[in-house]
């Protein structure tokens, strides 16, 4: 895979895919951890003396131009973040993208109209993308929450330009997590959790037998604890997936740790009564985080690796009374950074809010951007963002 500084850049116009698709409330940006992510690249190429032309999807407009999806407010925000005229293009492909690009001014960063208004993108459509290739000398990628998508600016735009190359997050992205799976200092210790088993089988299936240790958290343990026998209350269980997760434990007992103590309570709510269980959960009581014993172990395991991956909470931790389990962790990956100099990776978007609920996204090695696109990654599978960058 070509890097940028593999291209060269001066006086060249240079497409840009980025992962804008920032949660926005009432057209402003609340979270803008993709956009800071994306500057280095951006920077980068101002320097070399290229132009930057930028382009990305928001949210899950119809094919077709929907105000409430526009990136106007993006490049707004953008002109605040960086010492450079920020110029935005109403159009994203066409006569008049090209002429707003051709109108900026020198040393100005563009930024184009949400790439989902047109119908086309989601397809990969090939006419799509040759008209999104004809807007750059040469293509850089950089959006790694995307390149698990086979989208006209994600994949299809590469096969139809002579010089590509992934821009500095992706290089970032791929670099850390290839190091964690093929070359990783040991212990390697692994963190998954969230809602879905469902989601994660094919990722557990291709790091179990990888890592040292795999700790699970958050409902997808009671999937796991349901298919050993046990008692799990009204917890969330995939019942479809019991035998899966049995067959799993069972090929890795050695190295899968499920929660023995869980946080309970009688409802989903931040004001329910809550209870400490050890082992089996009472009818009419559900787990919503894992308890302080399960809490202390996964800690100790966690800051002795010299590599950890983490994705997905290990409660409820959007609701305080159910956040400890998911913030020990968090402080436990900074911990195994500090002491151990450990690669600690955090990606998935609610393990992500929680290390900056933490304050702790500067202390663990790298916080990824993509959620899907990691799992994706992890499991192995070919990635049409990053293969369209081989081709
Ligand atoms: P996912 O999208 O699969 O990574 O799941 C993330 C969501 O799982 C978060 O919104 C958490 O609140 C939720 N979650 C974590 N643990 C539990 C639990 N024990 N019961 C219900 N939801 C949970």
């Amino acid at each position: 895979m070509n890097t940028l500084s593999d291209l060269s850049l001066s006086g060249r116009r240079v497409l840009v895919r980025v992962d804008f698709n920032v949660p926005m409330v009432d057209g402003a940006v609340t979270d803008d951890t993709r956009i800071t992510a994306a500057l280095p690249t951006i920077q980068a190429i101002l320097d070399a003396g290229g132009t930057p032309v930028l382009m990305s999807h928001l949210g899950r407009p119809k094919g077709a131009p929907d105000p409430q999806y526009s990136l106007r407010p993006v490049a707004e925000y953008l002109d605040g973040l960086i010492d450079a005229p920020v110029v935005f293009c109403d159009e994203t492909v066409g006569e008049a993208a090209e002429a707003c690009i051709v109108g900026a001014p020198e040393g100005a960063v563009v930024l184009l109209e949400n790439t989902r208004f047109l119908a086309g993108e989601t397809d990969n459509d090939a006419d799509l993308s040759r008209q999104l290739a004809a807007l750059g000398d040469v293509f850089v990628s950089d959006a790694f929450g995307s390149v698990h998508r086979a989208h006209a600016s994600t994949a299809g735009v590469a096969d139809h330009v002579s010089e590509k190359a992934a821009g500095l997050l992706l290089q970032r992205e791929v670099e850390f997590l290839t190091k964690a799976l093929d070359d990783p200092e040991r212990p390697f210790v692994a963190v998954l959790g969230g809602a879905k088993v469902s989601d994660k089988i094919g990722v557990i299936e291709a790091l179990a037998p990888k890592v040292d240790h795999l700790l699970i958290g958050g409902a997808m343990a009671y999937t796991f604890l349901a298919g050993l026998g046990h008692s799990v209350g009204s917890s969330m269980v995939e019942q479809d997936r019991t035998d899966e997760a049995f067959r799993l434990i069972e090929a890795y007992k050695d190295k899968i740790m499920l929660p023995s103590d869980h946080v309970v309570a009688e409802r989903f709510a931040a004001d329910a009564e809550t209870r400490t269980v050890e082992g089996e959960i009472p009818d009419g009581w559900m787990g919503l985080d894992i308890g302080p014993k399960t809490r202390e172990q996964y800690a100790h395991v966690v800051e002795g690796a010299r590599t950890v991956i983490w994705n997905g909470p290990m409660g409820v931790f959007e609701m305080e009374p159910f956040a400890a389990g998911t913030l020990a962790v968090a402080e436990a990956l900074a911990e195994a950074t500090r002491e151990h100099d450990a690669l600690t990776v955090v990606g998935g978007g609610d393990s992500v809010a929680a290390i900056n609920q933490a304050g702790l996204a500067d202390a663990v090695t790298h916080v990824s951007t993509g959620g899907g696109a990691m799992l994706e990654f992890m499991e192995g599978q070919t990635l049409p963002g990053l293969a369209a960058l081989d081709a």
